[in-house]
């Protein structure tokens, strides 16, 4: 499978928010130096056999980027773009995430460049195993927990936890999180990130007086993330205008139909066909008039060229880097304020926690029990961050990579550098 090439470092545009950061923090070179290498970068041969019989190699990565404050925690990605850059700049905004919302966790993120829209159940399912199988030494619920991200599912979670499980002779249902709720998930999980999105929107839309079921919501992206957020702002009465998936992007002023367009989508496996509004590109959609634009597709989406067009007065990370730096300083200059990445999207890795906890006490929750937990543990932590970015007149994203900087530092020095 050819590799699709990023023609700029992802991580590379990553580590620029960082050291804006660590400039406020005054952090020394050798600090720096640390927490910009990742620990650990893994690559993989993953050979499979096609279901015609013929066998084919593919190349998979996991990336742990920092253990200070615990095991490594993240996602693993299915997409033809995924790369070692890619997931090395996911596994760094992985650290950050944890360490901002409080979570006793590090940073990791994994992936497998493939599309898994051209493989059968049974390809998945080959490939998940072998790639799990070739992490096992390196990965645990003490060491490394993988959950899903773009392109992964339950059901690959809950290959990959029986394969390890199979390797290690124990049943090890925290090895990996956003499992199906028979096999040791977490209530809410599904929901916990557009859940997240949409809380912390709410938060930011009270704070700057606009009310709620007066906002137009623009959504890019139309899986796990986009669409539950689009069910959530419905369901408190805003205006969802705009929403996208991979064939493209459709726009009705009066009012999208969300139930409508996901019970489109889980027919169609997409939202091509879609009738509930005009049809336009999805470039095209980010530049139509909103009060809050949810970018929850790729990385890379707001950059210097449309950044400059976009009309929302908030704009709520639901995708990890979807705003290139310089594009976040147009942005700021217009006013436009921004809740980062690894705030608005981490209520899925605050339920993947929570996950983790029900798996090692082998005692379950009720989902009203999970959404209340995830709502405290969000949005406290979100509005620390907004607090320190009021008091310093810094932007959201900085003040979150102050709070998440600083909780990571204070930890290494506490363990020292082991030489
Ligand atoms: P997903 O695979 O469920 O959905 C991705 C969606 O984006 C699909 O609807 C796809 O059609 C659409 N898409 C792909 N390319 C597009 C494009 N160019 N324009 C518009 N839409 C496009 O993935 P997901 O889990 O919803 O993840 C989306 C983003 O959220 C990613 O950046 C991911 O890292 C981030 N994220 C996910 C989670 C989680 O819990 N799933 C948690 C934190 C962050």
């Amino acid at each position: 499978m050819p590799t699709i090439a990023h023609e700029i470092s992802v991580f590379g545009d990553a580590i620029a928010f960082f050291n804006e950061a660590a400039s406020l923090l005054n952090l020394d070179a050798g600090t720096r130096a640390i927490l910009t290498h990742p620990s650990r970068q893994i690559i993989v041969s993953i050979p499979f056999e096609r279901d015609s019989g013929e066998l084919e190699v593919y190349t998979g990565y996991r990336v742990q980027y920092n253990f200070t404050r615990g095991p490594a925690k993240g996602g693993i990605r299915y997409h033809p773009g995924v790369t070692l850059d890619e997931v090395t700049a996911l596994a760094f905004w992985m650290t950050w995430k944890c360490a901002v919302v409080d979570l006793p966790f590090g940073g990791g993120k994994g992936g497998v460049t493939c599309d898994p829209a051209v493989l059968s159940q049974g390809e998945l399912e080959r490939i998940t195993r072998r790639y799990a199988a070739e992490l096992v030494e390196v990965i645990g619920p003490d060491k490394d927990v993988p959950a899903p991200d773009v392109g992964t599912t339950p059901q690959i979670m809950a290959w990959f936890m029986d394969t390890y499980s199979m390797h290690v002779r124990q049943n090890t249902p925290g090895v990996v999180t956003g499992k199906p709720i028979e096999l040791g998930g977490s209530r809410g999980r599904v929901e916990a990130t557009g859940r997240g999105v949409t809380l912390c929107a709410v938060d930011q839309l009270e704070e700057m007086k606009i009310d709620v079921r007066a906002a137009r919501v623009i959504v890019q992206g139309f899986g796990n993330v986009g669409s539950v957020a689009a069910k959530m702002f419905a369901e408190r009465g805003a205006h969802v205008v705009g929403i996208s998936d991979v064939s493209g992007g459709y726009y009705n002023s009066s009012g999208i139909d969300v139930a409508g367009a996901i019970a489109h989508a889980q027919e169609h496996q997409s939202l091509e066909g879609y009738r509930g509004g005009d049809r336009l590109s999805n470039a095209r959609l980010l530049e139509q008039p909103c009060d809050v634009l949810v970018p929850a597709a790729l990385e890379d989406q707001i950059t210097l060229e449309n950044a400059g067009r976009i009309q929302a007065r908030l704009i709520v990370e639901g995708a990890n880097g979807p705003i290139r730096p310089d594009a976040d300083r147009v942005l700021a200059q217009n006013g436009v304020v921004v809740i980062p990445d690894i705030i608005a999207n981490a209520g899925g890795v605050i339920v993947s926690y929570f996950e983790w906890c029900q798996d090692r006490s082998g005692l379950f929750w009720k989902e009203a029990e999970v959404n209340e937990r995830l709502t405290d543990h969000l949005i406290g932590n979100f509005r620390h961050v907004r607090e320190l970015a009021q008091r310093r007149r810094i932007p959201l994203r900085t003040a979150a990579y102050v709070v998440a900087i600083d909780r990571v530092v204070k930890a290494l020095r506490m363990r020292g550098v082991y030489a």
